[in-house]
């Protein structure tokens, strides 16, 4: 059994077949961002490293799959346990390479945890249906059975909880897995399958394997996975839903956001501030839920910009580990530069600089970003249209909750979105006539809980299905119906017409 210890420094190894495989051939470096230095390698999975990790899988379903439902959840539950006593050895490990503060880190992982809780449910969300009679002596009933070897592949801003999202799901469903994790973040992963196996999962259930898009070409171009889930930007997400689809595989492919924040001027405008600020900078950021635009309508307009701008000087950046932070670094320096090229270019597009993250004090060393904000932001600038996923907030002004609900549907993205209201009139038209997936009414960050189901609309994501929840079970399975009649003296001559209930 690895310790913890062994992920913590030297090179991150794979999982594949229950047990850590050193890697071989190419490698990448792995940053403490809050230092900026370089704290471990790990390894960069080719074609035949994921083809083991495939095979591995292969080999493990058809045992996995007749395994009562019941025993699964068994086994899903023991694994909450040890997830639950190492919720915090986690979160160390993302704050580590990721940069996040460690309460935030928490909380992530909590939500992820959340979804093996309901994992543990399976044997009642894999009931299915049956009908008697549905023709003289013929019963039908449908069920539902796992598709097979399943493949995930996950961004850097939720080591732990994106992955959490749908590896248990597909393991629950009697699916077996192959991760690629982001390689920035790869450690999470790992002790993730270390507890799995502690468990009692059989080997070769879940594997893990790093890697960049040769290790993701890998895996679409593999012709025994079933089906692949994908967490990322969007044109990685098209490409996937566009790969798979060619290929046959099942797909739900997530995709980027710019979720926006509509306060109207009878909206409470202090605690939507605190909300609002909360949203848009933990995290530095870096969530695909982070409100990044606020639509002020009309008088709420300068006093919300103001109150904004008062509570996000006031916000503590620092490492991650330390108490009291707010906000840690960005993940690497060149995310880092590129979010600072989209303040350079937003005071070229001629949005009003509010604040300025670039000229704060911060920590030396690691990949520190402070706080931005920008008013009287237009429709046509790159700051409004591209997602930034940095600590960059936009202020856009509109007359009229009608012209604010118009500006949301017309974004190509549709994650999130939130409206801040003391109206039960006006929060009512915008849940009904909004085209954004998940919907808060003065709660920022609408995640849904992991019964519910998380997914947006439009560019944010391709595919059918959303992620956990009935979905989950749902993109995780096929069903098949049978229709059944046992022969008794009045079986009937051939019949050659299309049968009816007769
Ligand atoms: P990314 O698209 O760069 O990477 C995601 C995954 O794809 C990683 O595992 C990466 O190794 C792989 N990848 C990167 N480039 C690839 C390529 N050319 N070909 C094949 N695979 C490739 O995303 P990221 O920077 O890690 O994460 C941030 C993005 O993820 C943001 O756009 C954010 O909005 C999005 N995100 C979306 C959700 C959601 O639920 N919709 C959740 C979290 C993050």
């Amino acid at each position: 059994m690895n310790k913890p210890a062994e992920i913590r420094h030297h090179t991150v190894p794979m999982w594949i077949g229950g047990k850590a495989v050193a890697p071989a051939g190419r490698t990448g470096d792995v940053f403490n961002p809050a230092t900026g230095e370089v704290s471990k390698k790990v390894g960069y999975a080719d074609a035949k490293t994921v083809d083991a990790a495939v095979k591995a899988a292969a080999a493990a379903f058809p045992a996995w799959r007749d395994t009562p439902p019941l025993r699964r959840a068994r086994v899903m539950q023991k694994f909450l346990a040890l997830m639950q006593t190492s919720q915090k050895e986690i979160a160390q490990l993302i704050t580590e390479e990721h940069g996040k503060t460690l309460p935030d880190a928490m909380g992530s992982v909590q939500r992820g945890i959340e979804v093996v809780e309901f994992a543990c449910g399976i044997p009642q969300l894999l009931k299915g249906e049956f009908s008697e009679n549905v023709g003289t002596g013929v019963d039908t009933h449908s069920l539902r059975q796992p598709v097979g070897v399943c493949a995930g592949i996950t961004p850097f801003n939720f080591p732990a909880m994106v992955p959490l999202w749908m590896f248990p799901m597909a393991i629950a469903c009697g699916n077996t897995f192959v991760l690629k994790p982001s390689e920035k973040v790869p450690s999470a992963s790992i002790r993730m399958a270390e507890l799995f196996r502690e468990a009692g999962l059989p080997d070769g259930v879940f594997n893990v394997v790093h890697g960049d898009k040769e290790a993701v070409d890998a895996i679409l171009a593999h012709p025994a996975i079933a089906a692949v889930s994908f967490v990322g930007s969007t044109p990685i997400a098209r490409h996937i839903y566009e790969t798979c689809a060619r290929t046959g595989k099942r797909v739900q492919a997530l995709g980027g956001a710019k979720n926006h924040a509509v306060v109207l001027p009878d909206a409470d405008l202090e605690f939507a501030a605190d909300a609002l600020i909360g949203a848009a900078y933990g995290s530095a950021g870096e969530r695909c839920m982070a409100i990044s635009a606020v639509v002020a309508v009309g008088a709420a307009g300068d006093p919300l910009v103001k109150l904004l701008e008062k509570k996000a000087k006031a916000i503590k950046i620092g490492p991650g580990t330390a108490d009291g932070m707010d906000m840690g670094p960005l993940v690497t320096a060149q995310h880092r530069d590129k979010v600072a090229g989209y303040i350079d270019q937003g005071v070229r597009e001629g949005a009003k600089l509010v604040l300025d993250g670039r000229a704060q004090a911060l920590p030396k060393g690691g990949f520190f970003l402070g706080t931005t904000l920008f008013d009287h932001v237009k429709p046509g600038m790159k700051i409004y249209q591209d997602e930034i996923f940095g600590p960059v907030l936009v202020v856009l002004r509109s007359k009229s909750l009608e012209e604010a609900i118009a500006l949301v549907n017309a974004n190509p993205y549709a994650n999130g979105t939130a409206i801040f209201t003391e109206s039960g009139g006006a929060a009512r038209r915008f849940e009904n006539e909004i085209q954004v997936g998940m919907v808060g009414v003065n709660v920022p960050i609408p995640v849904p809980v992991a019964f519910y189901s998380f997914g947006g609309w439009k560019n944010s994501l391709f595919g059918d299905l959303h992620v956990h929840g009935v979905e989950g079970v749902k993109f995780y399975t096929r069903t098949k119906v049978i229709t059944r009649r046992w022969p008794h003296q009045d079986t009937p001559a051939p019949g050659f017409h299309m049968p009816t209930l007769g």
